[in-house]
């Protein structure tokens, strides 16, 4: 398969790898978090990844979860975890069942979880998944990485190790729970998580779909469920992120038409923060 539309994204806290456009195929791996996002066609570099989560039931993001499922069958490998809508969790297990039954292999290892708005998984020690509904033709979820720490309390904060360790062990607690949102992933979506959900606002990295960029797309953006950029050039005021993942780009358009795209239309107070899902040299507005 060839690599034209393999991206790799780097934020302070994050490299993100993979590929997107709308229709034909969208996954990324996050590497700090032994984590991916969307599943595409199962490119090789997923296959060794114990978590996945995948926003809805479209083909371009979730049907390589059979040969998933079967390439860590060959490779024995356990404990794979797939995490799909509520919606369509049963579904996505009864393709696996007859996938089992006509090829007579076992995917038991692979273990195929329904999340609603609401629910939290937690990913090893040191973070969670959120999971929010997404905005589009399907039950689509939208995911938020929370990373959890404890830390000191202020008041602690002039004390050497050993008064610490005596300060423990007398039982006074002396760490406190800090979290911080570092990366909210939408999925397919519409305008209409712009306008419901807060927290995609707040998270360190948020990747977002914009399916649409042009003038006269509108009206297709708003059929399909899609974002066009000028939904989110609408909301440019409320993005707190540092940096905001543009994804799903149409293949009606080029790379440099999108890069061009945008730049015009981009508001000043997202420029710098903009980065578009495609490769160098069009990733920066
Ligand atoms: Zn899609
Ligand atoms: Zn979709």
């Amino acid at each position: 398969m060839s690599d034209h539309d393999f991206v790799t994204i780097t934020t302070p806290h994050l490299t993100i790898e993979g590929r997107s456009r709308a229709g034909h195929e969208t996954w990324f791996r996050v590497r700090e978090l032994n984590a991916a996002f969307d599943i595409g066609r199962c490119p090789d570099q997923l296959i060794a990844t114990p978590h996945i989560f995948v926003t809805h039931a479209h083909l371009d993001h979730a049907v390589g979860i059979p040969f998933y499922a079967g390439q860590r069958q060959l490779h024995r490998m356990t404990g794979g975890h797939v995490y799909v809508p509520a919606d369509a969790a049963e579904g996505m297990r009864e393709i696996l069942a007859i996938y089992e039954r006509i090829t007579g292999a076992s995917f038991a290892e692979v273990e195929v979880i329904g999340l609603a708005a609401g629910d939290v998984v937690r990913l090893g020690k040191t973070h969670e998944v959120r999971v929010h509904r997404a905005t589009h033709r399907v039950a689509a979820n939208g995911y938020e990485v929370i990373e959890l720490r404890h830390r000191l309390r202020d008041e602690f904060a002039g004390c050497d190790e050993r008064e610490i360790t005596e300060l423990r062990k007398s039982g006074v607690s002396v760490t406190e729970e800090w979290q911080r949102s570092m990366l909210f992933y939408t999925g397919d979506t519409d305008r209409g998580i712009l306008e419901q959900n807060d927290a995609l606002y707040k998270s360190e990295v948020l990747m977002i779909e914009c399916s649409f960029i042009i003038d006269g797309h509108e009206e297709r953006a708003a059929k399909y469920r899609h974002i066009h950029f000028d939904d989110i050039a609408a909301f440019a005021g409320r993005f707190e992120n540092e940096t905001i993942v543009l994804t799903h780009f149409s293949r009606r358009y080029s790379r440099s038409e999108i890069r061009d795209e945008i730049r015009r239309r981009c508001p000043a107070v997202l420029r710098d923060r903009i980065r578009l899902a495609l490769p160098e040299p069009y990733q920066r507005l």
